[in-house]
């Protein structure tokens, strides 16, 4: 596995991959590698001949006060672990080298920006102002760098999963977006770089938000097709486990994320909800598999 800081030298090597008709595979992350990650790189391990990782925890992302500066990172171990699951570049540039502007502790700012209007004030968009631009600029970024024909996103981050898609149909890019399911652990609670930040304390209570939208999946599974009877079901256990501190429970369509009053067909049921200082967010989708959400997007 090689690593690379500066995107000319990177470039320089993915060429001589694509002059040589080699498919690449690329997933961008935030380090802090988890299973969840892990999942994403052996999709593309399997599925392309050349995987490309990139890690940077991208400033424009985050808001004021988010936790930037106390992100977990991990590089050895991060390194350790692409190496051992077959990655084939590692990609690690600095702030500058992303955001030029930022060389000479400006702040890191992109004066062009990549917009999805239709999912940027709603949900996470609402929440995290500026986040899903964040976003969806760094990846168009690292796919104008990379040029990658598949990109691999986790169903976990599922509105960020849809803007990617979008921002790729609707600009012609020709890469294909492969959504990866929710890796979690044995007792349903997604895997997250921030789980680290749970408390002792916090940690059992956090298993509610995977157990609230489990009790949703059930209802629809019993024929319940009404979006508010299943938003209070997934309320009720939220706020019966101590987690009443919600940001928003969603029914919304699967490919476009508009909100839902009923349930013709499928849906995605959404969640976020704080824990002491940490935001959790999860989903699960009703009726459509992540396979089919694919072919039908
Ligand atoms: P991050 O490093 O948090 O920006 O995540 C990088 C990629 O990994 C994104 O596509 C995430 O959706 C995906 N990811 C994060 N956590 C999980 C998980 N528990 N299961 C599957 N994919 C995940």
């Amino acid at each position: 596995m090689r690593s690379f800081q500066q995107i000319p030298e990177l470039r320089t090597h993915l060429n001589a991959l694509r002059e040589e008709q080699l498919v690449i595979g690329f997933v961008p992350t935030m380090g802090a590698l988890h299973d969840g990650h892990i999942a994403l790189i052996r999709r593309a391990v399997t599925e392309c001949d050349r995987t490309v990782v990139s890690i940077f925890v991208n400033p424009i992302q985050f808001g004021p006060g988010e936790d930037f500066d106390r992100y977990p990172r991990d590089l050895a171990q991060d390194s350790r672990i692409c190496q051992e699951e077959g990655v084939d570049a590692l990609f690690v540039p600095a702030v500058g080298e992303m955001f030029p502007s930022a060389d000479g502790d400006g702040p890191a700012e992109s004066p062009t920006r990549v917009h999805v209007p239709a999912l940027e004030d709603i949900l996470e968009g609402a929440a995290r102002p500026g986040h899903l631009s964040g976003v969806t600029t760094i990846c168009a970024k690292l796919f104008n760098i990379v040029q990658p024909r598949r990109a691999y996103f986790g169903q976990k981050d599922y509105q960020q999963l849809i803007a990617i898609q979008r921002m790729v149909a609707d600009l012609c890019m020709p890469i294909t977006v492969v959504p990866v399911a929710t890796v979690r652990e044995p007792d349903g609670l997604a895997l997250s770089s921030r789980n680290v930040y749970l408390s002792p304390e916090e940690r059992p209570r956090a298993v509610a938000l995977s157990a609230a939208l489990k009790e949703g999946e059930r209802l629809y599974a019993a024929g319940e097709r009404n979006a508010d009877t299943l938003r209070e079901a997934v309320r009720d256990v939220l706020v019966r486990a101590g987690l009443s501190a919600i940001e928003y429970i969603e029914v919304a369509d699967p490919r476009t994320m508009v909100r839902l009053n009923h349930i013709d067909d499928d849906a995605v049921l959404l969640a976020a909800v704080r824990i002491g200082a940490l935001r959790l967010i999860d989903n699960v989708l009703l009726g459509i598999t992540l396979n089919q959400h694919l072919r039908r997007l």
